[in-house]
């Protein structure tokens, strides 16, 4: 799909570039196109979702905003209407499991969906408004001018350069442009974690029978406790004929832990409660990418002149361990950067001044307000007691409670509760200060 602006000689010149076409890269373009911005839409890959990886959800509720009735046309494997949650140790499982038939139905909660079409979808209503995506191409680095100020991108093409009003960074984690920029400062492994992912074949009918469904209807199951050790969660997703199984591991713990992500998967599969959905299945895929976690106190400055970050880039994933949710928010935050540089194209002033309302916008919105509130999250989540004492107390308190013990009387749910904070070296007041911390993390 070439671009014959950005072969041609001299730098071709554009109201703005947006560098990546995931979603918030497509979300971004989408909206300056339909406000008649001239926009072309760089993405690294040979078509948009070649390069994307992640566990499986998306929550949909924003593309209300793009597309009426979406679910009608989205390239949709499962709509999920099962969540579970459930609490691990090696031995033990608890689950909540929630299911609704109102998720079943339009104007649906959550799909599984593969990247490689979702992603293609989403970027062909960028090019329906009239963005010009141009695939198969790096942008390599910033342009600037006489006076140092962002003026466009720099491209692996010959005589690729792009000059443009704005450039809206949707270059996923760890982005090189926000980087060039001085908006990003440089990686903190201790705000990262690493998603691995494994995509195992089943026939459909199994894959219903297992996990409960019927027809069209998903399952989203979220695990606390099975990742060997390492601070993370586990997930396992279905999709038409294969499930999507995969850990999210914190960075340090992970290289400190010396372990191999695939073996840290091979024990999540091998658990007693996940091995029997997974009996018989057939590797298809195997993939890893960093997640942003840090949250909201670790989200950068998102603007500066001639340029705005969205998406990943601007580690606005929500990883707040019941919820991992990025493309939503990649959506959102794409769409107000779009909306943004149109205004500021419009009005003449691509300043940093000019752009200072995307921030505000993301703050009165679901993207920021959202880590604002969860903020503490991560943290919490992450910390020593959640992921290697409580799931074990719980697990413990829960065998206690269904463990019939006559001849004797039932003990009590204090006695039981104390047991299983004494063998989980858990003190009462700790676990009284995190119930507060998590009350007000998740308030
Ligand atoms: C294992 C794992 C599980 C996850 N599970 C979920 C989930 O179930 N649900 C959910 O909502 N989120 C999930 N996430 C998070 C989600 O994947 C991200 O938040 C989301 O993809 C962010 O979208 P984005 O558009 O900002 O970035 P990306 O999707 O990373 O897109 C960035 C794009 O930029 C392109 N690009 C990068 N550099 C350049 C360059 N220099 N020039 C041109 N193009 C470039 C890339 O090829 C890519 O297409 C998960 C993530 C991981 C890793």
């Amino acid at each position: 799909m070439a671009d014959p602006r950005v072969n041609g000689q001299g730098a071709a010149q554009v109201d703005a570039v947006v560098v990546g076409a995931g979603p918030a890269g497509a979300a971004a373009a989408w909206e300056l196109a339909r406000a008649g911005r001239s926009v072309v839409l760089l993405e690294r890959g040979p078509f948009p979702g070649s390069k994307n990886l992640y566990g499986g959800v998306v929550y949909g509720r924003i593309l209300d905003q793009m597309v009426p009735r979406w679910w009608e046309e989205v390239p949709v494997q499962r709509w999920v209407v099962r969540r579970s949650t459930m609490v691990a140790t090696p031995t033990q499982a608890l689950t909540v499991d929630y299911r609704t038939q109102a998720w079943g139905r339009p104007p649906y909660n959550g799909m599984t969906a593969f990247r490689s079409e979702f992603d293609r979808w989403l970027a062909g209503k960028a090019v329906a408004a009239g963005a010009t995506l141009v695939t198969s191409t790096v942008a390599t680095g910033l342009l600037r001018d006489e006076t140092g100020r962002i003026a466009g991108v720099r491209t692996d093409r010959p005589d690729g350069d792009l000059r443009a009003k704005v450039v809206i960074a949707c270059d996923g984690v760890n982005s090189f442009l926000a980087k060039e920029a001085r908006l990003l400062p440089r990686v903190d492994a201790a705000h990262h974690t690493l998603g691995v992912k494994e995509v195992l074949a089943l026939p459909r009918e199994v894959i219903d029978q297992r996990f409960g469904l019927r027809g069209d209807e998903g399952a989203d199951f979220e695990i606390l406790g099975c990742t060997g050790g390492i601070p993370g969660g586990g997930f396992l997703y279905t999709n038409a004929d294969t499930v999507a199984v995969g850990v999210v591991l914190s960075l340090p713990h992970l290289a400190a832990s010396k372990k191999r992500p695939e073996e840290v998967i091979a024990g999540l599969k091998a658990h007693p409660a996940i091995a029997p959905y997974l009996e018989g299945a057939t590797l298809k895929e195997y993939g890893a990418h960093l997640i942003p976690e840090g949250g909201y106190d670790h989200i950068p400055q998102l603007h500066t002149d001639g340029m705005l970050v969205a998406g990943d880039a601007a580690g606005m994933c929500l990883a707040a361990g019941i919820w991992l949710e990025g493309v939503n928010f990649a959506i959102g935050s794409g769409l107000a950067a779009g909306r943004t540089a149109a205004r500021a194209v419009a009005s003449g002033d691509t300043s940093a001044a000019g752009l200072a309302a995307y921030r505000r916008e993301l703050e009165e919105g679901f993207v920021l307000a959202n880590h604002k509130r969860l903020r503490a999250a991560p943290g919490l989540v992450l910390s020593d007691r959640v992921q290697h004492r409580y799931p074990g107390l719980i697990a413990d308190l829960a065998e206690g409670m269904f463990t019939v013990t006559d001849p004797t009387p039932k003990p009590g749910l204090l006695k039981l509760l104390r047991r299983a904070a004494r063998r989980n070296d858990v003190r009462l007041r700790h676990l009284l200060m995190d119930g507060l911390r998590g009350g007000r993390a998740f308030r």
